[in-house]
C-alpha cells in the first residue's frame, strides 16, 4: 500500500441486523493532507462510514486501512483511536463544569497538558476563552473547543460528523475556517460528514453517497465557479445563454456587460 494514503477502504460493506445494507462495497482512498466532505441523503451511510473509519464499529466485510494500519489487525482499538483519530460530533459534549482548557485536557495523554491545551485553543482562535465554561461561550466557540479536544493527542486524521449541524451560518463558517487552517497549517487530514453545501464548498473534494454506495467523487471548484453555475441555471442566465436579453435590462447601458456575460456562461 502506498504510504501517502491516510484512508483506504476496499469493498467496505456494513449490514445492520443482517438485512439493512448501510454500506455496499465502498472503495475510497483519501490522501494525507486532504480536506474532504462526505455528503448524501439521510440514510445513505455517511455516519456508518465515519464510524468504520474511526474504528467505532466493525465492517461486515471488506477492509479499512487508516494511516497504514489495517484496522481488522489492530488489537488495542482504544489506543489506536486516541493516537491516530480525532472525532468531532454535532453535539459537542463538553463537560459543563470544566473550563474550555480543562475540557481539552481531558483526553490528553502525556505531560504538559495545560500548556498543550492552551496552545490548541490558541490555534483555534480561543486563547482568551481558555478559562470560560461552555455555557458562557457561543455555539461556534463551543464547537471549536470540541475541535481542540479532538486534537488533544495530535491525530493524523480528524473525522467530523455534521459539526455545523446545530450552528447558525456564521458560527458554521468559523468552524469550517478552523478546519481549513488545521488542514493547511498542521497538515491534518480532515473528513467532514455534512448536509450543508456551504460546508462542502469549504473543502476540496466531495464524495456523495447514495444507498451505501459512492455515487459521485469530485473536486470542489472555487466559489466563483459555483456562483457562475448558479447564475447559469437562473432565469436570466438561461435567457442569456439562449441569446435572449430580457427587455427589462435593455436600454440601461448594460448591453456590453451582458454580451460579455454570455461569453463567460457559454464557456463554463
Ligand atoms: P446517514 O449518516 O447517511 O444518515 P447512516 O449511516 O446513519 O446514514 O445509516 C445508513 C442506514 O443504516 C440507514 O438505513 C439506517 O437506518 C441504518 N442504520 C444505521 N445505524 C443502524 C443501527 N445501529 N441499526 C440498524 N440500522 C442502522
Amino acid at each position: 500500500m502506498a504510504t501517502n494514503w491516510m484512508v483506504r477502504t476496499e469493498v467496505l460493506t456494513k449490514l445492520y441486523d443482517g438485512t439493512v445494507r448501510a454500506l455496499d462495497g465502498v472503495n475510497l482512498s483519501v490522501e494525507q493532507g486532504e480536506l474532504l466532505a462526505v455528503m448524501g441523503p439521510s440514510g445513505s451511510g455517511k455516519s456508518t462510514l465515519l464510524h468504520l473509519l474511526g474504528a467505532l464499529d466493525r465492517p461486515t466485510s471488506g477492509e479499512v486501512y487508516v494511516a497504514g494500519q489495517r484496522l481488522a489487525e489492530i488489537r488495542d482499538v482504544d489506543a489506536f483511536r486516541s493516537r491516530t483519530v480525532g472525532f468531532v460530533f454535532q453535539l459537542h459534549n463538553l463537560i459543563p463544569t470544566l473550563t474550555a482548557r480543562e475540557n481539552v485536557e481531558v483526553p490528553m495523554v502525556g505531560r504538559r497538558r495545560q500548556s498543550r491545551a492552551q496552545a490548541l485553543l490558541e490555534l483555534l482562535g480561543l486563547a482568551d476563552r481558555a478559562n470560560h465554561r461552555p455555557a458562557t461561550l457561543s455555539g461556534g466557540e463551543r464547537q471549536r473547543v470540541a475541535i481542540a479536544r479532538a486534537l488533544a493527542n495530535e491525530p493524523q486524521l480528524l473525522l467530523a460528523d455534521e459539526p455545523t449541524g446545530n450552528l447558525d451560518s456564521s458560527s458554521g463558517a468559523e468552524v469550517m475556517d478552523a478546519f481549513q487552517r488545521l488542514n493547511q497549517e498542521q497538515g491534518t487530514t480532515v473528513l467532514v460528514v455534512t448536509h450543508d453545501t456551504a460546508v462542502a464548498r469549504a473543502t476540496r473534494r466531495v464524495v456523495v453517497l447514495r444507498d451505501g454506495k459512492v455515487e459521485r467523487d469530485e473536486a470542489v471548484r472555487d466559489p466563483y465557479w459555483h456562483d457562475l453555475q448558479e447564475f447559469k441555471a437562473s432565469g436570466l442566465g438561461q435567457s442569456l445563454l439562449e441569446g435572449r436579453v430580457p427587455q427589462a435590462v435593455l436600454g440601461v447601458g448594460l448591453e456590453a456587460l451582458l454580451t460579455q456575460l454570455q461569453g463567460v456562461l457559454s464557456a463554463v
